[in-house]
């Protein structure tokens, strides 16, 4: 890759990365969805804020600033919290309300469901929301209708797609980076970042691939992505991966606790170096790099 700018991000040979936080408390997660009740929320233990002061902290120590995708169910709680976290310069873009799956909603809910979000988030922070990230990336084949109304309620980007096969989400025919899945309007879509190995795409921008496997496999996935692909790689990991002393429900399936809790006490310090070893920002800006290069390509 040659140093100097292309396309505003390419700057010293180091291309801007989107860095994101899905911020929700452990229990909110789509694998425990089976086994705690939406109602059962309110009395549980929250960790979400230590969790999230500990991220600012590590944010802050490496000098970056990244996307903090969150719940309106959250910001309602912790005001405070979201406005730390917008202080400190980073962007607060909408994760849903209560991590309903799109596809499990129906566009007339969708269309309620980010609405509500929306207010919450814009109410507390004072900031405009212009991003949307779909709980488990669940916009795919089945929701046509997702992108539409992301485009009616004017946000300016999504990342809500996982170009990829996986058992509990994907969208496998959906192109790898940005792309415009609306013809006609500005909405651009930023895939989750996936890796080709043997012509098999998988997800590995985040989550069990950043988590469970050896920290030099996802360098080697953004290096392919930033080198070879030439564009930006897009990370995410959520807040209850940093914490090992998070209570752990003994009723969920074995795989499910297999995949929650493996790694956690190793995470900050993977964390920690990956912030370091990239070039790393809000996923806003990266939107405005990605709809600025041309030709995007258009719907799946
Ligand atoms: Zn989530």
């Amino acid at each position: 890759m040659s140093s100097g700018v292309l396309n505003g991000q390419v700057l010293n040979g180091q291309m801007l990365n989107g860095l994101s936080v899905d911020v929700e408390d452990w229990f909110q997660v789509g694998a425990f969805e089976t086994v705690i009740d939406r109602k059962d929320w309110d009395g549980l233990d929250c960790r979400v804020e230590r969790n999230c002061e500990q991220i600012l902290s590590l944010f802050e120590e490496a000098g970056v600033k990244g996307t903090f995708f969150t719940l309106g169910w959250i910001a309602e709680r912790y005001p405070a919290m979201m406005r730390r976290i917008a202080g400190a310069g980073h962007e607060i873009a909408s994760h849903g309300w209560d991590h309903a799956r799109v596809f499990m909603l129906g566009r007339e809910a969708f269309a309620a469901d980010i609405a509500r979000a929306r207010k919450v988030l814009e109410d507390v922070t004072g900031q405009r929301v212009t991003g949307y990230r779909a709980p488990s990336f669940s916009i795919d084949a089945r929701t046509p209708w997702a992108h539409e109304v992301l485009a009616e309620q004017g946000y300016v980007y999504s990342s809500s797609v996982a170009p990829v096969v996986h058992d509990h989400y994907g969208w496998r025919e959906a192109p790898r980076f940005a792309f415009r899945p609306i013809e006609g309007a500005d909405l651009i879509e930023i895939p989750v970042t996936t890796a080709e190995v043997a012509r098999r795409r998988m997800a590995a921008g985040g989550g069990g691939f950043f988590r469970l496997l050896p920290y030099a496999v996802s360098r080697w996935a953004i290096r392919q992505v930033n080198e070879r692909d030439d564009r930006p790689a897009v990370f995410y990991f959520h807040p209850w991966e940093i914490d090992p002393d998070q209570p752990r429900p003994a009723v969920a399936p074995l795989k499910s606790r297999l995949r929650h809790y493996t790694n956690l006490d190793v995470m900050a310090a993977k964390l920690s170096r990956l912030v370091r070893e990239f070039r790393w920002g809000r996923m806003d800006e990266v939107a405005a790099t990605e709809a600025a290069r041309a030709p995007l390509s258009r719907a799946a």
